[in-house]
């Protein structure tokens, strides 16, 4: 981040511990946060409006609230982090050009595999028609559980259980968004994709060295469908892991 946008960031934290009117300022804080994001090249409009009304400091522990609105990734116990609010516009904004959510000017039904604390869930259902997510922790799954009641949020199902294996029972879904990187796609997630769906997930780079943001989409052509995978910048998102815990 340049150094501006640092000095912006500390002196919207320090906003954000004011003792007088958190709310009204934690929106200010967020819009703040949004006008950085667009600087960082997150353009799309419906992404910055979802980015800018959800509370991400509600979603992590009160002694890291003050960070909340910065670009970074943060602690949220399990050895697991919530991602960082660029890399949720972005990956976000990536489904929103598929061609499933272009038809449907939105997101559709959506499969998030790694709810974490259930912010980019909260994100996700403000631009989608239904959403999906799937968490490993039973205590995060639970966590996510309050955050996302305290929000009133109706559209997200939360589920308890290995992500890899998608949600049968819900499919086919329009858009797939994974927030944990394995070495490879699981087939349960593309078998769940529905025609004109993309998926987006960090995948460990050919080679092992590090991960890429990866793409696929489900392309039907004269009633043939076919997968078109495109890889994209490097990330760090955690391992995805098989099995519950
Ligand atoms: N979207 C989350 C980010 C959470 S970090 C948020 O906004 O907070 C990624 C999460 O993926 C972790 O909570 C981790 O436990 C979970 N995870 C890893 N492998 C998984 C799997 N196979 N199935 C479901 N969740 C998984």
């Amino acid at each position: 981040m340049p150094q501006r946008h640092l000095r912006d960031a500390a002196a919207d934290a320090a906003r954000l511990t004011a003792p007088s009117g958190l709310g009204l300022d934690s929106s200010h804080v967020r819009r703040r946060m949004v006008q950085r994001l667009q600087q960082a090249g997150v353009h799309d409009e419906r992404v910055l409006q979802a980015l800018a009304e959800v509370p991400r400091h509600e979603f992590v522990d009160s002694a890291l609230a003050i960070q909340a609105y910065e670009d970074t990734s943060l602690p949220i116990g399990h050895g697991q982090t919530i991602s960082k609010p660029s890399v949720v516009g972005r990956m976000i904004a990536i489904l929103m050009g598929g061609a499933a959510a272009n038809r449907l000017g939105n997101l559709g039904k959506v499969l998030e595999i790694g709810t974490g604390c259930g912010y980019q869930a909260a994100v996700l259902d403000r631009l989608a028609r239904q959403v999906v997510s799937i968490e490993r922790l039973r205590p995060l799954h639970d966590k996510a559980h309050a955050n996302l009641q305290a929000l009133k949020l109706t559209k997200i199902r939360l589920v308890y259980g290995d992500g890899r294996l998608g949600h049968s029972g819900s499919a086919p879904f329009d858009s797939i968004i994974a927030a944990a990187g394995g070495d490879d796609l699981p087939p349960a997630w593309l078998a769940q994709l529905a025609p004109g769906g993309r998926l987006v997930a960090p995948m460990v780079a050919p080679g092992g060295k590090g991960q890429v943001l990866v793409v696929v989409d489900h392309v039907v052509e004269g009633g043939v469908g076919r997968y078109v995978r495109s890889e994209f910048e490097a990330v760090h998102f955690v391992p995805l892991k098989s099995g519950v815990l």
